[in-house]
């Protein structure tokens, strides 16, 4: 999953279901899209969710929040002009060179 996550950051046990978590840890949540006998991941960046049945991961489309988002802390990212690089002011990332 991790490798072909195309910049999402999927929703995990964790985030869902904060009491559950000591069971699952971190692990990607695959019912946070649910439909009928669909099911598969989503992103809390920019809402994108796919069924992991029906959709070849390969085929997921990048994601368009993670280029504007801190992808540790998923605050929306400011461009530093004079670094000139992307820098989150929340937690402080900033954009490996
Ligand atoms: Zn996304
Ligand atoms: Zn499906
Ligand atoms: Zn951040």
């Amino acid at each position: 999953m991790s490798k072909y996550n195309h910049g999402h950051k999927w929703l995990t046990v964790r985030d869902n279901y904060p009491n559950d978590y000591h069971k699952y840890g971190d692990e990607i949540d695959v019912f946070a899209y649910d439909y009928c006998n669909c099911n598969g991941p989503e992103c809390k960046l920019c809402g994108y969710s796919f069924c992991k049945h029906c959709k070849d991961e390969s085929d997921i489309p990048n994601c368009k929040a993670s280029e504007n988002n801190c992808p540790n802390c998923t605050k929306p990212l400011k461009f530093d002009h004079h670094k000139e690089f992307m820098r989150c002011t929340n937690c402080n990332w900033s954009e490996p060179l």
